[in-house]
């Protein structure tokens, strides 16, 4: 991969990798040939083999398993940081869960428990982790974590997970406002379909993806490789100046309200 910017000496965590899918793995990869140091969380020991093989050739990675929702594992994690990294530059939140029923019927179907469970792992996970990880953020540090298109536009079969993208965009804004007085950044990247292990939770993914590529501007779907570009530039100096946002790489699809056949 060829290096887009220099980030020797800059430390980051990636929250929520699964597999070399996933898109906090894009993200990762563009902040390791930078030259960053990357610590990982990952939910579950199940998942540390996975993390353990993507990262081998970067001997002494911390890995370490959190759940995003356990205050005990977030204290434990950050401490850990703290003690092995010292301070972080950078956090991707690449973190989010609904229940597939919750996303099989009708949005008015949902339940207060499927509702709960969203929004808490999908949208309050990130102020937790940005409440966790506020006293290690250096001057200048960038968090960033990944929404969807549903948050703004009703997406079929999105339902509750549209409802908790919301929340997270505007949990985006609020903590940018809390933050920025630190020089501390806070973005969320919109990313257009992606095949990854979350995508195919989702009832009818294929189909809405083949039908975001034949409506985009560029006839096609972001790539993950995409995402991992634009989160290099949200978490680096480049993007000094925006904070707040929702920042879509999509092919532009989100931009179409429809296409006529030729
Ligand atoms: P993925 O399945 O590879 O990653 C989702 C991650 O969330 C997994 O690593 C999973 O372990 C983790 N996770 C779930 N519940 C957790 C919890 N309680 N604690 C800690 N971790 C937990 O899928 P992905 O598509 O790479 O998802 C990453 C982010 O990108 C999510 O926020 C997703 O909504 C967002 N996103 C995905 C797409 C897409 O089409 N794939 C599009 C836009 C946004």
């Amino acid at each position: 991969m060829t290096t887009l910017l220099d980030l020797t000496g800059k430390t980051a965590l990636v929250m929520g990798v699964a597999n070399a899918r996933s898109l906090g793995w894009a993200i990762a990869e563009q902040l390791l040939s930078a030259g960053a140091t990357v610590a990982f969380s990952y939910q579950g020991e199940r998942l540390r083999s996975e993390l353990e093989k993507l990262t081998a050739q970067y001997p002494g990675t911390l890995l370490q398993q959190a759940d995003a929702t356990s205050e005990a594992d977030l204290s434990a994690l950050f401490e850990r940081v703290k003690s092995e990294l010292g301070g972080l530059d950078a956090v991707v939140h690449a973190i989010a869960y609904a229940p597939r029923e919750a996303m099989e019927g009708r949005f008015i179907e949902t339940t207060p428990q499927d509702w709960d469970t969203a929004m808490s792992v999908s949208a309050y996970s990130l102020v937790g982790i940005c409440r966790h990880a506020e006293p290690l953020l250096r001057e200048g540090a960038s968090v960033i974590s990944l929404t969807y298109h549903a948050s703004q536009k009703v997406v079929p079969k999105y339902n509750v997970m549209g409802v908790a993208k919301a929340a997270l965009e505007a949990a985006t804004r609020y903590l940018a406002a809390d933050l920025g007085a630190k020089g501390v950044r806070v973005n969320t990247i919109s990313a257009g379909p992606m095949r990854t292990i979350a995508a195919r939770s989702i009832p009818g993914f294929s189909s809405m993806y083949e039908k975001a590529a034949a409506t985009s501007p560029l006839g096609r779907n972001a790539s993950p490789q995409e995402v991992g570009k634009l989160g290099l530039f949200l978490l680096s100096d480049l993007s000094s100046g925006i904070t707040g946002q929702t920042i879509y790489v999509d092919a532009g699809s989100s931009i179409m309200a429809m296409k006529l056949d030729d």
